[in-house]
């Protein structure tokens, strides 16, 4: 089956190539072209890496499926419509996950470790993170929505969540209450205090406003992780995290400092 995002990276590669040249014509010397590069090598290999995890994963979800009690009608204008909702409701949940435990950091920190913010970084994602995702997707097969649906409308989503890494679009007007958009996710990728764990959001905003995770933007956002991360590595990158978590763990006393090393939030020092 074809998997919406793989067909748009034709898309992303020309508008991260027109972002890129506006960015440097603009300032030559805040544009890192190294990141660049490391963001895209990062992403094309996250898309084998997610394939190659999405062999096992995919029997996870299509097992739960067979245990819905009811079977969605994807004929039905409806059923996408809450396919839509639904898919973005568990991605907020993941992504809020992803930040507030460090067993889950350890993947999505790769996304936020870039120093910059444009286009490239929305495809900089974990090599590893098919290890934990379907976690919060199973519930979507239980819900009814058999694979291929689900792989449609999470590919949409994905591809949505591209534009929004940019610094060239402003506030939106109207949009900004409902959507997703460049600035509430600049605040997402923001290490300002007031920024952090902020906006956690996939498309639709309103997650984050029901559940207190929303800040708008007021201050320019500082881009990158608390503790900077200086290297261009992809193996590094994607793997910095696990060591920073073993290490810890090792300089604890007690096994239950060791196992809020894991399960503890990742800004805790230790
Ligand atoms: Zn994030
Ligand atoms: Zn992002």
């Amino acid at each position: 089956m074809l998997n919406p995002t793989v067909v748009a990276i034709p898309v992303f590669a020309l508008l991260i190539a027109v972002e890129a040249y506006l960015l440097i014509r603009e300032n030559r010397e805040n544009f890192d072209r190294k990141d660049t590069w490391s963001n895209i090598f990062i992403g094309f290999a996250s898309v084998a890496w997610g394939a190659l995890f999405g062999l096992v994963t995919s029997g996870f979800y299509l097992w739960a499926y067979e245990f819905a009690p009811y079977k969605m009608p994807m004929n039905a204008w409806w059923a996408w419509t809450i396919l839509l909702f639904v898919d973005d409701f568990a991605y907020y949940w993941f992504h809020r996950f992803s930040h507030e435990i460090r067993f889950f950091w350890n993947f999505h920190v790769v996304h936020h470790s870039s120093n910059q913010y444009n286009l490239s970084v929305a495809v900089r994602q974990s090599w590893f993170s098919g290890v934990v995702h379907w976690i919060f997707y199973v519930p979507v097969a239980f819900l009814g929505f058999p694979f291929w649906a689900f792989v449609m409308m999470h590919g949409l989503n994905l591809i949505y969540q591209f534009w929004i890494h940019t610094k060239l679009v402003g506030k939106l007007g109207f949009m900004e209450k409902v959507f997703n958009t460049p600035s509430h996710h600049r605040v997402h990728h923001g290490v300002n205090n007031q920024y952090l764990d902020k906006n956690y959001a996939g498309i639709f905003i309103i997650w984050d406003k029901m559940f207190g995770t929303f800040t708008e933007e007021t201050e320019t956002p500082r881009y990158g992780i608390v503790k900077p991360l200086t290297t261009y590595n992809p193996l590094w990158i994607n793997t910095h995290g696990w060591f920073e978590m073993f290490a810890a763990m090792k300089r604890q006393k007690t096994f239950r400092n060791k196992l809020r090393c894991i399960f503890g939030s990742p800004d805790m020092n230790f």
